[in-house]
């Protein structure tokens, strides 16, 4: 650990005092270290794709504009950027809210069961046009958990958004409810590329990701399990991961029943 030492030296009468105040910072280091890299992540995602608009601004203003061809591959490009960009500050406000309003969120009893079948018929669309299927295998009784409607169906949307990203086409997605003693168990599971063990402790932080080509690729902005976890803690709940790579990987998320 590093010590921060303040040495106080005191005089009264004829004896001499030294108080040495020890201080372990490197808590406060680590903390400031995380800031930091924040900061310059956060301004490299914003630079990468305003670049690119730039870019392709100055190149039709140039002239391009007068082709034809040009003219819709570059402005789809720019498109493409511009909802790049918007995803990234959407899920930078989402993560700034959770973590400066600590009580944002309107606990109350939500049935589990009813937010999963609706996040599927979300993203059923998406999972069919890349012949995936996205099915619930739900335990049958009625689940009441102690949620935010909102966050939780933030936190469902997150996985299954990830199990179809990084799952090849034609295989399977399910999505899990379950009773557990006092808990409801989520769980949602993909036949994907699965997270190699030595990125799986790391995989909630923000901006983390194992391969940021491919999570850029497929539309990723890093911070959706960050996301994840912080909204299940706030929910008094938790978020772990089983993964075996090039198999799939299993998200389970563990909230408290109402009774
Ligand atoms: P991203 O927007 O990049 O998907 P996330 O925070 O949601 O960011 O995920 C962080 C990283 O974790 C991803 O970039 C990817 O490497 C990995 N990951 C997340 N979910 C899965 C999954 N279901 N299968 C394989 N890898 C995943």
């Amino acid at each position: 650990a590093v010590v921060r030492a303040q040495a106080h030296r005191f005089q009264d009468g004829d004896s001499v005092g030294v108080v040495v105040v020890l201080e372990d910072v490197s808590e406060i280091r680590r903390l400031e270290r995380i800031r930091r890299d924040f900061v310059a992540n956060v301004s490299h995602e914003l630079k990468t794709p305003l670049t690119s608009i730039r870019g392709y601004v100055e190149t039709l203003l140039d002239g391009a504009i007068d082709d034809d061809d040009y003219n819709v591959r570059f402005l789809e490009k720019i498109e493409s950027n511009v909802l790049r960009l918007n995803h990234l500050v959407t899920d930078l406000l989402s993560l700034a809210r959770i973590e400066a309003e600590a009580g944002f969120l309107n606990l109350r009893p939500v049935d589990l069961h009813a937010v999963v079948e609706e996040a599927i018929r979300r993203h059923e669309q998406t999972a069919k046009l890349r012949g995936q299927t996205l099915r619930a295998d739900s335990c049958s009784g009625s689940v009441r958990v102690f949620a935010d409607q909102e966050a939780l169906t933030q936190v469902i949307d997150n996985l299954i958004d990830n199990g179809l990203k990084y799952t090849p086409d034609d295989r399977e997605i399910v999505v899990r409810v379950q009773r557990n003693g006092k808990l409801a168990i989520l769980e949602v599971e993909d036949s994907g590329v699965g997270i190699p063990v030595e990125d799986q402790a790391r995989i909630f932080e923000r901006f983390y990701r194992v391969d940021k080509a491919r999570s850029r690729a497929v539309g990723g902005t890093g911070l959706g399990l960050s996301i994840v976890k912080h909204l299940a803690q706030a929910m008094d709940g938790s978020v772990e991961l089983k993964s075996q790579p090039g198999k799939g990987s299993i998200f389970r998320v563990k909230l408290k029943l109402v009774e």
